[in-house]
């Protein structure tokens, strides 16, 4: 097939009980909700037609569900749905509040699903889990329940304060073998904890687990260095768990028999895949061939730890990452990057342009501008591609202090933006 062929293609085969779980889904969908009734009927799919064609053909002539598409079926659900225990909502950084229900079931169901990742980073019976946010409510809850359902010596959440001593020392006392956290949190407590200090200092676990963002280069390095292994786990507010990466650490695999993925080439750049997403574990707010946003891509060798579900390469959202001469420079890690020597996280805005080379500004609030030389020394350390792009004349690199007004001023703000047209 051509690269400008838009079809989306199935990320990976689909076993027979997997397909007759969409079959069932499908049903569920043409039966319960009026906004996947009209989208059938649109496009000439009867309730025969799901019970009697393939369930793969049936789904493919629905047309995709946008993200603006999610309020009209949340709005159903809010109003129809029964058995509702919980729902979930996301401001994101872009575009409006994104809204899940779910039923007491398919809360369970994921927590049976992230059980299921955690065993594939080699989480097991023996080990004691400390998930760390600084308000661990909502996700990090689910992500313990689903430690304990496992069946880990103990799995508890922790709360990073603002003082990150006390943090450290509590992790040095409960010594847990594995960490999930957000990677700006693990480079907060990396900065205080006494393993970094010498180099062959040790931290107590031998995982770490990170999610909401990605991990910038160098924090992996040192985790690695120090005998971690490092997972990246993958999930998005409107779908919750997705996948995580495996012991070979290349990539994510997605697990189809809880989500059915399909790709979608992206018609600028040809290596990249755009990710749209079946949900068959949520009832209460199914998605069928729900447009993601997260940009791909696919490794389609056989992965060396014998799982057979597709890995994918995350990008994630075009406003997530910055593509410059063909490498693909993460907004989370540059942001993790530039406040790592910062009293605390604050507001980056990138702008990329273009003169005879490219030219990548950093628009920083002016508090940290005391701070510009390290700022350009962590970015620099931490993106390897951008200090190549450098080195090798083909990158101007450059910082521009504004007024903290500037990040709040603007509704619409955005976190890159790409002047290069
Ligand atoms: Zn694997």
């Amino acid at each position: 097939m051509a690269e400008t062929d838009q079809t989306p293609r199935l990320a990976g085969p689909l076993n027979r009980e997997t397909l007759d779980n969409l079959r069932s889904v499908l049903t569920l969908c043409w039966k319960s909700f009026e906004f996947y009734r009209l989208r059938f009927e649109e496009s000439g799919v009867s309730l025969l037609d799901i019970n009697a064609d393939d369930p793969i053909t049936t789904l493919q002539k629905l047309a995709l569900i946008e993200p603006a598409d999610l309020g009209h079926l949340s709005r159903e659900v809010a109003t129809t749905a029964e058995g509702i225990v919980d729902v979930e909502t996301s401001s994101g950084t872009t575009g409006q509040r994104k809204v899940r229900y779910m039923t007491y079931e398919d809360d369970q169901r994921e927590h049976e699903f992230l059980a299921e990742l955690w065993a594939v980073a080699g989480v097991g019976p023996e080990d004691r889990v400390a998930c760390l946010d600084t308000d661990p409510v909502n996700l990090m809850v689910s992500i313990a329940k689903a430690f304990d359902l496992l069946g880990v010596a103990e799995a508890y959440c922790l709360s990073a304060g603002a003082n990150f001593n006390r943090t450290v020392q509590t992790i040095e006392n409960l010594a847990p073998t594995v960490l999930v956290s957000v990677p700006s949190i693990i480079e907060r407590y990396m900065s205080k904890a006494p393993w970094t200090q010498s180099d062959h200092g040790r931290p107590p676990f031998s995982k770490v687990i990170y999610i909401g963002e990605s991990m910038p280069s160098t924090t992996r390095r040192t985790l690695e260095n120090a005998g971690v292994e490092v997972f990246g786990y993958y999930g998005a507010s409107e779908t919750s768990a997705l996948g995580i990466e495996c012991s070979a650490h290349e990539g994510i695999h997605v697990i189809q028999s809880r989500n059915i993925f399909e790709l979608l080439p992206n018609r600028v750049d040809p290596t990249l895949r755009e990710a749209v997403v079946t949900t068959l574990n949520q009832r209460a707010q199914p998605l069928l061939r729900y447009r993601l946003g997260d940009q791909v891509k696919l490794l389609p060798e056989p992965c060396p730890c014998g799982i057979p579900d597709p890995r994918l390469i995350v990008l994630g959202k075009p406003d997530e990452f910055i593509s410059v001469l063909g490498s693909k420079i993460g907004y989370g890690s540059l942001k993790t990057s530039v406040y790592r020597n910062a009293d605390e996280v604050g507001p980056l805005q990138v702008a990329i342009s273009r003169t005879t080379i490219e030219v990548l500004d950093l628009i920083l609030p002016d508090t940290i501008k005391r701070i510009e030389k390290e700022v350009l020394e962590s970015v620099v350390s931490a993106e390897p591609d951008l200090a190549f792009l450098l080195d090798s004349g083909f990158l101007k690199l450059s910082v521009t202090f504004v007024d903290p007004g500037h990040f709040f001023s603007d509704r619409k703000f955005k976190p890159i933006i790409d002047h290069r047209g």
